[in-house]
């Protein structure tokens, strides 16, 4: 058996930093107890709204999962099995530690008991600390369902009468990523230095989204040309001026997380 221990350090600003997370798991162990699990609508989500804060948490040691809810079969470009195909390699690329797809139906799937109790067996059998989900209002309809669906599923998931033969658990949190339209963040997550690994994990959805050099006779859509990975980065710019760093990723949460004082706020 080997123990390994990790720790996650916040840096804010030069020489404020302090240890936010350091604890030990078991190597061998099947351990189903994860730091974060990032729930995305579609296959690529995730990576758009969080793939430089994913990409931080893992490299800070954070046992880290992505839970897609739907296939995105109902995409303009590619299909259901080329999405899967390219969320395992942007899975590899972020260093990611478990996915899944819970296949709830792309495009119609509505926060009803059966998607909440999908939901709730997955949280309960991955024990999150802290859950990512969809931004509450965006481009796309099943985004904001997301949102919903987590946010109700992470509460629900808490109370014992709910029985799915499993132990209760309840987040400690539900932060929403905020992906195509502009939504004003609740915190900023600083990922400088993660911006080329987010890239390549985007650019892992090659029928999704430009790819330099290519003959593209896919037909068009809002994300596939090459303004839209401009439109990523200018984002990441814009939350990063946003918050005092020089690139970031935004997230609402509907409660306020408490500080241990004003040396943890950056
Ligand atoms: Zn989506």
């Amino acid at each position: 058996m080997q123990n390994k221990a990790f720790s996650g350090v916040v840096q804010c600003d030069e020489g404020i930093s302090w240890v936010l997370a350091s604890y030990f798991w078991d190597m061998n162990a099947e351990s189903l107890d994860y730091d974060v699990v990032a729930f995305g609508a579609h296959p690529d989500d995730v990576e758009l709204f969080a793939g430089g804060t994913v990409a931080k948490s893992v490299s800070q040691g954070l046992r880290v999962a992505i839970v897609d809810l739907t296939r995105g079969e109902l995409g303009t470009r590619g299909t259901a099995e080329t999405r899967a195909t390219e969320s395992a390699l942007a899975q590899n690329i972020l260093g990611v530690h478990h996915r899944e797809n819970l296949d709830l139906g792309d495009g119609f799937f509505e926060v009803n008991e059966v998607s909440l109790r999908k939901v709730i067996e997955v949280i309960r059998r991955l024990r999150p600390r802290k859950v990512l989900a969809n931004a509450w209002n965006d481009r796309h309809p099943d985004h904001g369902r997301g949102a919903e669906l987590l946010h109700r599923a992470a509460f629900l998931s808490g109370l014992p009468k709910i029985d799915t033969g499993q132990e209760p658990w309840r987040p400690e949190a539900v932060y929403h990523g905020i992906q195509d339209h502009w939504l004003n963040p609740d915190f900023v997550v600083d990922i400088e230095g993660y911006e080329e690994v987010k890239a390549q994990a985007i650019a892992a959805y090659a029928t999704q989204f430009h790819q330099p050099g290519n003959d593209d006779r896919a037909p068009a859509t809002p994300i596939s040309s090459p303004e839209f990975l401009q439109h990523l980065k200018a984002r990441d710019a814009a939350m990063g001026r946003l918050a005092g760093v020089k690139l970031g990723e935004g997230f609402q949460t509907k409660r306020p997380p408490a500080v241990d004082g004003l040396n943890s706020v950056c």
